[in-house]
């Protein structure tokens, strides 16, 4: 054997080690998507022999693959001769292999990394394609379990422990929202602060913990009468604010004498005893003449309180016209 040949026999015996002991899947592909590379990690994860697979075209050979989607991107990086690049955020894997290597970070599937460059061959022409797959799983695993937390995070920075409902904090930012954007559509909304009556004595008669189960069960029950697009929140202790978007005072006390009727005719049962509850609430349309937020606040606070001297157990509309709250009929 002449020794130029046996230089190359042993570059090309070297070469094709490395491809073999490669972490990563390697696929050549010819024009016409056949087959003519396949390594021992794609051997391994898609059980599929390279006897099975050399010389046929892959697309008839591997199921499952994303077929319009990748002949677009093989062509396009023949087309444009450069690499291409499909990342696991936006397509999770081409090739569906399940898991079974440490890198997996116990995610079933693999995602997967998958560059594609056209190969140059001596005479210079570009007739093959080198596909690589990287497993990347463990970094799409933190990703995700970090996206998790932080969404988790955002959700108990926004929710009031006790009730589940919104906390003061955010309800007020949706608050200010919602009186910005009436503001700007020229529609209207309504606020309703509600507070419930003799909440102490509940408290000094059966306890805390039972004051807290009752602030817990009224809250379900403020989820269950509210409409969806309602904006519930815990305001303080026992008050609780509602936005409801387009929506007129007159038709807010709908709303109010719903939960109010509800409220009183639900006695929570804790284990103490039967703790029966009324509420009393102010109501305040949205109007021009509003400053801002906290003074819209201020408005239904004071329709709230007129409830309260008024007898409880009811709703009070505050009427900006009159520049008194009013007794609801
Ligand atoms: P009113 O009809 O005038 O509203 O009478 P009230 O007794 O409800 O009035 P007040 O606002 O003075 O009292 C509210 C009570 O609510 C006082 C406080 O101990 C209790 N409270 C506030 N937050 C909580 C809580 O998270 N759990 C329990 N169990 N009680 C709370
Ligand atoms: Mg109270
Ligand atoms: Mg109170």
């Amino acid at each position: 054997m002449n020794q130029k040949l046996a230089e190359n026999i042993a570059e090309f015996h070297w070469a094709l080690q490395v491809m073999d002991t490669m972490d990563a899947g390697l696929v050549v592909l010819d024009l016409e998507h056949r087959v003519c590379a396949w390594n021992t990690f794609m051997q391994a994860y898609s059980g599929i022999a390279s006897v099975d697979v050399m010389g046929r075209n892959l697309f008839d050979v591997v199921p499952n693959l994303p077929t319009r989607w990748l002949k677009r991107k093989l062509e396009a990086s023949l087309r444009l001769k450069t690499r291409t690049f499909s990342c696991w955020e936006d397509r999770p894997y081409i090739f569906k292999f399940n898991n079974f290597s440490p890198v997996s970070a116990g995610m079933a599937t693999m995602f997967q990394n998958v560059t594609i460059t056209p190969l140059k061959s001596l005479n210079g022409e570009y007739n093959y394609l080198c596909v690589i797959i990287n497993d990347v799983s463990d970094i799409a695993k933190s990703k995700l379990s970090l996206r998790a937390s932080n969404e988790k995070l955002s959700h108990l920075s926004r929710t009031d422990r006790l009730t589940a409902l919104f906390n003061r904090g955010y309800w007020e930012q949706q608050l200010q929202e919602e009186f910005i954007c009436t503001r700007q559509r020229g529609g209207t909304a309504s606020l309703v602060m509600f507070d419930i009556d003799h909440f102490k004595k509940v408290n000094d008669e059966h306890g805390h913990l039972a004051g807290d189960q009752v602030l817990r069960e009224m809250s379900q029950l403020l989820l269950q009468t509210k409409r969806q697009s309602d904006i519930a929140g815990r305001y303080g202790g026992e008050e609780f604010g509602v936005i409801l978007p387009n929506t007129s005072a007159d038709m807010a006390l709908y709303f109010t004498e719903r939960i109010r009727q509800r409220v009183a005719d639900n006695a929570v049962n804790t284990e103490q005893a039967e703790i029966a509850c009324t509420i009393s609430l102010g109501v305040c349309e949205w109007s021009e003449s509003l400053g801002d937020h906290s003074q819209w606040i201020a408005l239904a606070d004071q329709a709230l309180y007129h409830a309260k001297n008024t007898g409880r157990n009811r709703t009070c509309v505050y009427n900006h016209a009159m520049q008194q709250p009013q007794a609801a009929p």
